[in-house]
Formats: C-alpha cells, sequence, structure tokens
C-alpha cells in the first residue's frame, strides 16, 4: 500500500544533506587538509589576479539550478579549488587595502565550530554557553581598550551596524520625546548630528535610514592632520542651539578610514558634558590600538565615550563578519530596541532577569559570531594582542620612513598603521604638477590593484591623490614592507614613461 510505503521511508529518512560520521570526518579532514596547504601557500600566490568580472563568472558556466544533488568530497574540492584559484587574499602578507585584516586561524576555526553547535544567539535560553561567552568577549574587549566593563554591548556584523546601533541609542536618549512611540516628526526640533570631515559614510546612511535626513549631519572642518576642529564644532553646537535646533551627538574618531588620524577625544568629551550631547567614538578601525601603554591620550580618551564602535573583523584580526558596540550605560541599548512580545518566554521564570540578544539590537535570530573573536582573545591574550598591533604599527612608521627617503616617493601622512604616499617621478617640479601628479598616481593605483604583487588602496590629502598602505595584519614582515617601493617606483616609472 502507498501510504504504508511513504511511512516507512518517513520513519528511515533518506535525507539529501545528512552525511554519517564516517563521511563528515572524512570530507571535513580533506577540507582542513586543504585549507592548511592553502595558508602554508599564501605568501607565494598572487594577491590577486586581477580577474575581469566576465572571466570570473564563466567559472560558473552560467550553468540552472541542479536538480540532482552532487557528493559532498567531489563538491567540496570543486568549490575549494575555485575559491583558492580565484579570490583576492587578505590574509596575504602583502594586503594592505583598506582597512581589512588577514584572518586568524583560530578564528577560521571557531567560526567552524559555533556553525556545528547553531547556537541561535536571539535568546539566553536557546544559547546558554553561547550568550554568557559573547558577554564574556564584550567585558574583554571593553577591559581590552580600557573602556569600563560595566559596559552593555553587542556583537555586529560590522563597523557600519556597531555606529548604527550607537546611533539609535543615542537618538532615544537625547530626544526630548519619546521617539519611539511618536516618530521623528511629532517634534518641531531637529536633532542634528556632528562630525568631522573625514567621517566614514556610515553616519550619511545612517541619517538617511533612521530619518534624519541629510541635512541633519553638521560636517565640522578638520585641522591639516585631519584632526576635528574643536572650535568649529563647539561654535556650530552653540550656534544649532540658539537656532532652536537639537544637537544631540558628536562623532570623535578613533582612527579615520582615509588616514588613521585619531580626534582629540579628551575634548570632544568635555563638549559634549557642556553641551548634553551624547560622545560616540568611532573606533571600527583604530580603538584596539588603545590596549597599548604607548597608545596617545587623544585616543585612550575613548573611554570617557557613551558608546565605541569598534570591528573585531579589522584589528582584532576576526574572519569577516563582526563588529561590536560598547555602551557604557547598558540599558540604553534596551530602552533603545527591546520589545517583549507575548510569543517570546524567554526564562520570565528565573531570578535573574535573561540576558537576550535579541533586545539588544537590529537582529533577532543572530549566529554565534563572539566564539571567532573569544578563541581570539583567549589564544593571544592581551599580550598577544598588543604585541600584533604595535608590529603593525612599526611597519607603518618604517614604510613612511621608507618613502620619505626615496627619491622617487613623498611621504605623506602617517597614523597608527596608516601610511600614505605617493610617486613622483624625477625632474618634475612637486607643486606645478598636481594634475598630473594624481593622474599618474591614480593610474599606478589601478595597476598595483590589479597587479598582484602588493594591494594598497587610495585617498585624498590636501588635494593630493596619494597610495594609503594600511597594515592590519599579522603576516606582514619588514621584508614585505621593505620591497614595496621598489614595486611602486617600477610601475611609477613606465606609467610616466607612458604619460608624457
Ligand atoms: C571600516 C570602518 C567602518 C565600517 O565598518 P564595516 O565593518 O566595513 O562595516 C566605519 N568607520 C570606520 C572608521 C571604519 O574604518
Amino acid at each position: 500500500m502507498k501510504s504504508t510505503n511513504q511511512n516507512t521511508g518517513l520513519r528511515n529518512r533518506n535525507v539529501p544533506l545528512e552525511m554519517t560520521p564516517d563521511e563528515f570526518r572524512k570530507v571535513g579532514h580533506d577540507l582542513v587538509d586543504r585549507i592548511a596547504d592553502f595558508f602554508a601557500t599564501i605568501p607565494q600566490r598572487p594577491v590577486t589576479r586581477g580577474q575581469s568580472a566576465q572571466s570570473i563568472r564563466s567559472i560558473l558556466k552560467d550553468s540552472k539550478l541542479p536538480i540532482q544533488g552532487s557528493l559532498p568530497d567531489q563538491l567540496l574540492t570543486e568549490t575549494t579549488d575555485m575559491l583558492f584559484d580565484n579570490s583576492l587574499f587578505n590574509g596575504h602578507p602583502k594586503f594592505w587595502g583598506y582597512i581589512t585584516s588577514s584572518a586568524s586561524p583560530i578564528g577560521v576555526l571557531g567560526d567552524l565550530l559555533a556553525a556545528a553547535v547553531n547556537s541561535n544567539v536571539g535568546a539566553w535560553q536557546l544559547s546558554p554557553m553561547a550568550t554568557e561567552i559573547e558577554a564574556q568577549t564584550i567585558r574583554w574587549i571593553a577591559e581590552l581598550i580600557g573602556y569600563p566593563t560595566t559596559c552593555g554591548g553587542i556583537l555586529v556584523s560590522g563597523g557600519n551596524m556597531a555606529n548604527f546601533v550607537g546611533f539609535l541609542a543615542a537618538r532615544k536618549l537625547k530626544a526630548t520625546w519619546n521617539i519611539r512611540e511618536e516618530g521623528l516628526t511629532y517634534s518641531h526640533e531637529k536633532l542634528v548630528v556632528y562630525v568631522s570631515k573625514e567621517t566614514h559614510t556610515w553616519i550619511e546612511k545612517a541619517v538617511d535610514l533612521f530619518g534624519l535626513g541629510a541635512n541633519s549631519i553638521r560636517w565640522i572642518s578638520t585641522n591639516s592632520n585631519q584632526q576635528i576642529s574643536l572650535e568649529d564644532l563647539e561654535n556650530q553646537i552653540i550656534a544649532d542651539t540658539k537656532n532652536d535646533l537639537l544637537p544631540f551627538m558628536v562623532v570623535g574618531a578613533a582612527g579615520t578610514v582615509s588616514t588613521g588620524a585619531v580626534d582629540p577625544l579628551p575634548e570632544i568629551a568635555a563638549i559634549c558634558r557642556r553641551h548634553n550631547l551624547w560622545f560616540h567614538v568611532d573606533g571600527a578601525y583604530g580603538a584596539p590600538a588603545a590596549a597599548l601603554p604607548e597608545a596617545s591620550d587623544q585616543l585612550k580618551g575613548l573611554a570617557e565615550a557613551d558608546s565605541v564602535a569598534l570591528d573585531p573583523h579589522k584589528w582584532l584580526y576576526s574572519p569577516l563578519e563582526a563588529g561590536c558596540i560598547l555602551v557604557r550605560d547598558h540599558q540604553h541599548l534596551q530602552k533603545a530596541f527591546s520589545f517583549q512580545p507575548e510569543y517570546y518566554s524567554f526564562g520570565n521564570s528565573t531570578e535573574e532577569p535573561p540576558l537576550n540578544y535579541y533586545e539588544f539590537g537590529f537582529q533577532n535570530s543572530r549566529g554565534f559570531r563572539a566564539l571567532k573573536v573569544w578563541l581570539g582573545l583567549r589564544m593571544a591574550g592581551k599580550d598577544g594582542y598588543i604585541e600584533m598591533i604595535r608590529d603593525d604599527i612599526s611597519l607603518a612608521k618604517a614604510l613612511y620612513r621608507l618613502a620619505n627617503t626615496h627619491d622617487e616617493l613623498e611621504a605623506v601622512t602617517q597614523n597608527l598603521s596608516i601610511t600614505t604616499f605617493r610617486f613622483i617621478p624625477l625632474g618634475l617640479p612637486k607643486q606645478e604638477n598636481q594634475a598630473y601628479l594624481n593622474e599618474l598616481n591614480e593610474e599606478l593605483l589601478n595597476r598595483l590593484q590589479s597587479g598582484g604583487e602588493a594591494f594598497v588602496s587610495n585617498a585624498k590629502v590636501d588635494g593630493r591623490y596619494v597610495l594609503r598602505a594600511c597594515i592590519v595584519n599579522f603576516r606582514t614582515t619588514l621584508n614585505d614592507i621593505e620591497v614595496l617601493p621598489g614595486i611602486i617606483v617600477r610601475h611609477g616609472r613606465a606609467i610616466d614613461k607612458e604619460m608624457r
């Protein structure tokens, strides 16, 4: 009988996605072997092969959704080849573009383990151990950077999201009406936010997405070191208050994305106290450098912020994705994000209110991002992180010195682990040829980024198009740094010849 057959099938299901323990062990060991070989050979590989989108797409052969499945060992062999042969490797010792770190191997294994347990870190009840590990990770990150460990916080996907969470906590607290009940349009008072001109684009997304609009940003001028002008900042706050606007938040940079500049954070904190504003620090890149005993007081001033965003997937070397927001008073996250619907009954019977991360941020179901970060912090320890970050900074300084002493290079800026510089052909008067130099260096960047020998990105500093190396890479050595000027000058001379 048909129905009996069906039921027999349901008692002993033939599940296309399941593996036997032996199968899993076999393909898993093979995969780990292949990854270990990949790590071992990264330095010999090009950083990128600079392929076109067309050629990458052609590898996938534009094939249709498979109707029938494949065997996992074959599939993983094919897929590892595809990725190892056609990716850009930010774990390469000569990758210094944007702010993207090499990923710690322990973090890679942590992601595998986290996926195996598959905790849903939205609610304590669904992820008891994982939730407590996330809470400990947040305390440890705070401790590392000298922020009060009594803070609240949450791990998110990256710096943009971390900054958004801080922004919304500030908006909720500083609006003079109940913004969650009444929305933005209820009050005639317009919320305004203060940022330096060097601030990352997250702020533009934030004011757009969260209803304030682009005109609510006050772009404060910067000094010759790309730091926010304190005088302009305070004058603008006073003027806006007089005009019946509602200043609510100042963003200070703990390492700007272009040049790594650190704003004078203690002085910004004082301005925020005087005017009753939320002080948010965007430390997506630079906050971990506050762990160094020799860090500047300007950077260590992040301890005074109401909230700090930082990115474990940048200078804590966690594999993507991991961002983190710390908030001095943990209640401010709940006040901005918590709803307690009827259909959640997580741990209502316990003595202590349970730590349910769905009440602290955007997400409902959440993965176990904390594990890879926590494992990294345990494996290296505070001393290990200090050493890695310090070495990255020393290497960036070494690059600055090399550029500074090279006849055909101009060193431009050096902050934290970011060095900017440009190529200047011999015999070219520096001042008179800005447009030519900008064009030349832009073409130089294009060749470097597709050439695969070494990868840098770019910045604009006082109208100068400059090359930019950001070293958040524990695989980089002084040898890697020392060959960069030669590579750049070789390309630069060739382009100069072609352009004249
Ligand atoms: C990288 C960065 C961001 C954005 O972080 P993502 O992790 O890329 O979302 C924001 N601000 C600064 C200063 C950054 O360096």
